[in-house]
């Protein structure tokens, strides 16, 4: 915990995925390491694909490839990212 010094300046988009809490995942074990949630492990869900997994694999991962290793979902670049955001924030239709 707090050893986030590893991933690279430009991950602030890593900051916003969503952490859910063990139970609350679709999955029951992480598809990085393989090995069961636990209840008390930081978790983290790559958003918009929804896939889960220990929030120390997902950041190493993502510190050398930007897609889901479950669906290859390629996360959107910071730029993509606040595209994103703005349009699913504007709620109205
Ligand atoms: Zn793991
Ligand atoms: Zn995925």
């Amino acid at each position: 915990a707090g050893a986030f010094g590893f991933w690279p300046a430009s991950s602030k988009a890593m900051a916003r995925m969503h952490v859910p809490r063990v139970g609350d995942t679709r999955e029951d074990h992480c598809h990085v390491c393989l090995e069961d949630f636990e209840e008390g492990d930081m978790l983290r869900t790559m958003m918009p694909c929804a896939h889960s997994s220990h929030q120390h694999c997902i950041f190493s991962l993502l510190h050398d490839q930007r897609d889901c290793s479950v669906c290859g979902f390629k996360r959107p670049n910071e730029e993509e990212q606040y595209e994103l955001d703005a349009r699913t924030s504007d709620g109205s239709n």
